[in-house]
């Protein structure tokens, strides 16, 4: 019994094939819903991710440079507004894809991104940002 030295050896596997990607659903992920930060040194506003918002990440702001530091309490003010409205979504529109979603459905998700982001506006207001100056106590602060 001779070995026939051009059979491919048993061992080689073809790599698994890459599963498709699963279609975009109308919803958008809740960590690519945007969010307004308020930049304390110029009074300037800007979108960024949900998910950047993470305790301890440094944001910066587009208009100066200016950073802005999150901490737990804008970490847990944006986060609880997000997983609120993402949840509403989602429990509205499930998995509904971008291509099957019919118009008014995309329209009414377009629609409530906008009142995601004056919920977060509104919880950050009350909110002082590591850094951010304090407003000057009366005289009996
Ligand atoms: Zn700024």
């Amino acid at each position: 019994m001779s070995t026939d030295a051009s059979e491919s050896p048993a061992t080689a596997e073809a790599p698994a094939p890459e599963p498709p990607a699963p279609p975009a659903t109308l919803v958008p992920a809740i960590g690519d819903i945007e969010v307004p930060i308020h930049c304390f040194h110029c009074d300037g506003h800007y979108l960024v991710p949900a998910r950047h918002v993470r305790t301890g990440n440094v944001l910066f702001c587009p208009h100066c440079k200016g950073s802005y530091v999150v901490n737990t309490s804008v970490y847990d003010a944006v986060h609880r507004v997000v997983r609120e409205f993402h949840a509403a979504l989602v429990h509205e529109f499930g998995t509904v894809t971008v291509d099957a979603a019919p118009a008014e459905a995309a329209e009414r998700v377009a629609a409530v991104l906008p009142a995601v982001r004056d919920a977060v506006g509104a919880a950050l207001a009350g909110i002082r940002p590591p850094g951010a100056p304090r407003k000057p106590a009366g005289i009996f602060g």
